[in-house]
């Protein structure tokens, strides 16, 4: 089969061009499912960076600046139905790049689009308001936008992370400078091609690939920049904060997670099981969210266990393109976290509960991990306190509900939560003590709602993404107030 890549992928985009990086260097881009080189992508530098703050700032002065909100809100949705269009493309990128099994790619792609419709059809719906006061005065309140908006993303849901920032911020008005992770590029330069097809203004994105202490530094710290949206890992997510404190802008900052679904004996453990484990092993565990700690309640434990090993066993591990259960790691360096993990657990003497089964055709030089349920150990182990960011889930006991929230709001983040048992009173008495930006009930991660806010608190980060909320994170309200007789 020939290559999905037709495009030139060693180009950066800025002002509505595509070029090479200044000075030309460019970076190796690998294929997680065989370890080997892929492609090549641009090595943006401090002076692309500036270039494309730059050509942001002349689209807000411009034709970008202009656009009524349903204008920007129709090119959003034309963005999204050329999305829609290519979605079998899509994923195939984002299998060679990111190592991604087809179907979780597809998935992906069908969320981009998504978030470009809802945020196509809220551009024109975010309002302000007229304020009752003093007699002789009408006041009122404009969301305007900030102006250049600055979006850092990680590798492992590029498309999905795209949309959500990326799309609100146009949708608001504001012109973007993206820059995506260096491990993974191509379904962001995908979109930047689908942005210009669908007639979004030149300026109005602008992409630039690189290294993080190089494009993403530089783009953090840059004086034009007026609002940052990183999702990342929690060391990255300080370093850009502090830069926008220099700068004094709002930052968003979507970060780690240790996430937890609890699991009470009187809960439908035949609906549980399926997302109990798949909320571990998706994208091989490299999902902010995983639901990386599993919390049972102590009277069903090792029936709950005896299941998850069950299905453990069962899972298949192999080449992206294969679209099995899972794939490989993103690279190297994460092949090698994770594997260290694996083996503290081992040195521990922590029960390897079960594992799944790497394909014998799965080439060598692929980064994989088989998925790995860990019981045996204590809330307080590396184990059950660390994101991994891998295909590893721990299983603790609790008893009762104070024990359950001692235990799931006892690590330092607080991103989602899942809650299972058919209590009608204790849904909403967990909902209230979990310590999180999402819980969910009965269910985890809802389908991933694009309507849906999301983002976390203590070290998972802070400010929300998604929904409207997006809408008024990516823009600042003007009050106005008119005195007259
Ligand atoms: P990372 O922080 O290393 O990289 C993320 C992005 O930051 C990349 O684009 C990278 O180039 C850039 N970057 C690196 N150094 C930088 C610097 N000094 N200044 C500015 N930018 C810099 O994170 P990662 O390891 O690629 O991603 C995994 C982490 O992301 C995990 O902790 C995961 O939980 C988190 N994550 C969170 C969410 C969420 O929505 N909360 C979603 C996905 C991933």
């Amino acid at each position: 089969m020939s290559s999905p890549i037709d495009f030139d992928t060693t180009t950066l985009f800025v002002a509505g061009r595509w070029r090479a990086a200044a000075g030309g260097a460019t970076l190796p881009l690998a294929n997680p499912s065989d370890g080997r080189e892929l492609a090549r992508i641009a090595r943006g530098s401090a002076a692309d960076v500036d270039a494309a703050v730059a050509a942001a700032q002349a689209a807000l002065d411009g034709p970008w600046g202009r656009l009524t909100a349903a204008e920007r809100g129709r090119v959003l949705t034309a963005m999204g139905r050329r999305v829609l269009e290519r979605v079998d493309e899509l994923a195939r990128l984002e299998a060679l790049d990111v190592g991604k099994p087809l179907r979780q790619g597809r998935a992906d792609a069908v969320a981009l689009a998504r978030y470009l419709e809802f945020y196509g059809g809220a551009a024109d719906k975010v309002h302000g308001q007229t304020i009752p006061y003093l007699d002789g005065y009408t006041a009122l309140t404009l969301r305007e936008p900030h102006g250049v908006t600055g979006h850092i993303v990680p590798w492992n849901y590029p498309m999905q992370i795209i949309g959500r920032s990326v799309g609100a911020a146009l949708a608001m008005g504001n012109a973007c400078v993206l820059k995506p992770a260096e491990e993974a590029c191509l379904t962001a330069l995908a979109f930047a091609r689908i942005a210009e097809e669908a007639g979004l203004p030149a300026g109005a994105l602008n992409l630039v690939p690189g290294l993080g202490e190089e494009a993403g530094a530089a783009l953090s710290a840059h004086p034009g920049v007026q609002h940052l949206s990183f999702t990342g890992s929690v060391a990255t997510g300080r370093l850009v904060q502090a830069a926008a404190a220099r700068n004094t802008i709002p930052v968003t900052l979507e970060l780690g997670g240790k996430s937890p679904q609890i699991v009470f004996a009187d809960a439908d453990l035949d609906a549980a099981l399926p997302f109990l484990v798949n909320a571990g092993i998706q994208n091989a565990g490299q999902t902010c969210s995983a639901a990386s700690r599993l919390l049972v309640e102590r009277p069903v434990f090792e029936a709950v266990l005896a299941r998850l090993g069950e299905r453990y066993r069962a899972l298949r591990v192999g080449p992206a393109l294969e679209d099995l259960d899972l794939g490989p790691l993103i690279s190297a360096r994460q092949h090698e976290i994770v594997s260290g993990y694996l083996a503290l657990a081992r040195d521990d003497r922590l029960r390897i509960v079960a594992q799944g089964r790497i394909a014998d055709a799965a080439p060598a030089g692929g980064w994989y991990v088989a998925p790995t349920l860990v019981a045996g150990l204590d809330p307080a182990h590396a184990l059950a306190q660390q994101e991994v960011f891998g295909p590893l889930q721990v299983v603790l006991p609790f008893d009762g509900e104070a024990d359950a929230l001692r235990i799931a709001n006892g690590t330092p983040y607080g991103l989602v939560a899942g809650v299972w048992t058919r209590d009608g009173d204790r849904h909403w008495r967990m909902a209230r003590g979990l310590k999180c930006g999402q819980v969910f009930v009965n269910n985890y991660g809802a389908g991933g709602g694009v309507e849906l806010p999301f983002g976390g608190v203590k070290q998972s980060g802070h400010g929300r993404e998604k929904g409207f909320e997006a809408l008024y994170g990516f823009s600042t309200l003007k009050t106005v107030a008119f005195r007259h007789g």
